[in-house]
């Protein structure tokens, strides 16, 4: 027996929950959702995300087939043909996945001296079927077949077909759906949080599928703004076929997780004021087209972005003498900065050994830092320090000072 993260009571049996609906893509699965929780998550909470228009869109554009194995058809209902206004349309799914457009049949009657005119308008596909509806006419009609004046056949297509329609569009239901996602991403990673208060009445919402409570936590961003990611996209490539979802605790703030579903939520989600592991900074990334989802915690993440960083130093020296002499040092093929285990050491102008080492001299001016991208792969941060510092390099073991350190990272590659 074990606790349901929705429920929140014993049970026995428990099912592959999809964080992510499978229907977009997700590869996210726990197994802490009860099997009845689970299909009433289904029905209930992840309905809205799946059949959002949005989300039909691009099911359709990624060809998601989703449960049914069907592709969802976001244009599906009667549309019109600019300038042909007795027309009516639908746009079909051929089995290549291709939209079709198919003429809607029309029968139009005109009534004339000797007899009734009729005009039929069927799709070219249809063309087989037009001497079963001229029956169907005969007999509303009540006449004999031949009484039936028809003109003459004609096949006309259009190559360009502008068509014309109307969408409903949810900007409110489908929020249900982030919020189970941001939850439950939360209880797996963070497991205190789950006795949270925030936590209970998150879980009694998507339980009740209660959608009057859902914006008091679903607070960050209508769904639909991109730009929350703005600070993020230089960690992450949102314009790859990925979810990310993005959970950080801070002081100010308490527990949130930001969400962006590739090209169709940004929201952010407030889980609780509470703070959490300070700087915890976790990012969950589902990929589409890998069909995989992976966690990445917060000081791997940047490594796994920018890699080991390339250090170049500025110097000063006090003469002309010292430059040359320098010089000749860097020449040697046993020029180096002294390092120990991995560190720099920093001295100070005696060169009496400091408590502190060159990184982290580093990361207390890194708010004043100054970083650019050169390109897309190349990335730069300049340190530079108020105070004096120095480094022993070799050979000889020579005092050096050093006002600037630049890292360069030659080969960033986003998440
Ligand atoms: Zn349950």
């Amino acid at each position: 027996m074990k606790q349901c993260i929705i429920c929140r009571k014993f049970k026995e049996a428990f099912s592959d929950e999809h964080v992510i609906p499978d229907a977009l893509g997700g590869y996210y699965h726990i197994y802490s959702v009860c099997t009845q929780c689970n299909s009433r998550m289904g029905s209930t909470v992840d309905v809205k995300l799946v059949n959002h228009k949005f989300s039909e869109f691009q099911r359709f554009t990624l060809g998601l087939k989703g449960k049914s194995k069907k592709l969802p058809n976001p244009f599906i209902g009667i549309h019109r043909i600019d300038g042909e206004e007795s027309r009516r349309v639908q746009l079909r799914i051929d089995g290549d996945g291709k939209l079709v457009p198919y003429v809607v049949p029309t029968v139009e009657y005109e009534k004339l001296d000797d007899g009734t005119r009729v005009s039929i308008c069927v799709d070219a596909s249809d063309k087989n079927k037009l001497s079963g509806i001229l029956d169907g006419v005969a007999k509303k009609l009540k006449v004999p077949l031949e009484q039936l004046k028809l003109p003459e056949q004609a096949v006309r297509s259009i190559a360009r077909p502008n068509i014309q329609g109307g969408f409903s569009i949810d900007l409110f239901e489908f929020k249900i759906g982030l919020l189970k996602i941001a939850y439950e991403f939360a209880v797996d990673t963070i497991p205190e949080y789950f006795h949270d208060d925030a936590a209970v009445e998150i879980a009694e919402i998507l339980f009740h599928a209660d959608h009057s409570r859902v914006e008091k936590y679903v607070n960050i961003g209508s769904g639909f703004e991109r730009n929350l990611f703005s600070s993020l996209e230089k960690y992450l490539d949102i314009a790859k076929k990925k979810h990310f979802l993005v959970l950080c605790s801070h002081r100010a703030g308490g527990l949130s997780c930001l969400m962006h579903l590739h090209q169709l939520f940004a929201v952010g989600v407030s889980l609780s004021k509470k703070m959490y592991p300070d700087h915890l900074f976790v990012v969950g990334v589902n990929d589409i087209e890998k069909k995989s989802f992976r966690k990445i915690f917060g000081e791997e993440l940047s490594r796994e972005v920018y890699g080991v960083p390339f250090l170049r130093f500025q110097y000063y020296f006090e003469n002309e003498a010292a430059l040359m002499r320098f010089q000749e040092l860097q020449m040697s093929e046993h020029f180096e900065v002294i390092q120990v285990k991995g560190e720099i050491p920093v001295f100070d102008k005696s060169g009496n050994a400091l408590e502190t080492t060159l990184n982290e001299k580093m990361n207390a001016v890194a708010p004043l830092a100054k970083s650019e991208f050169l390109s897309e792969k190349e990335f730069i941060c300049t340190y530079n320090f108020a105070e004096d510092v120095f480094v022993k390099v070799n050979p000889g073991g020579e005092l050096v000072q050093v006002t600037a350190v630049r890292e360069e990272y030659v080969n960033v590659s986003k998440i």
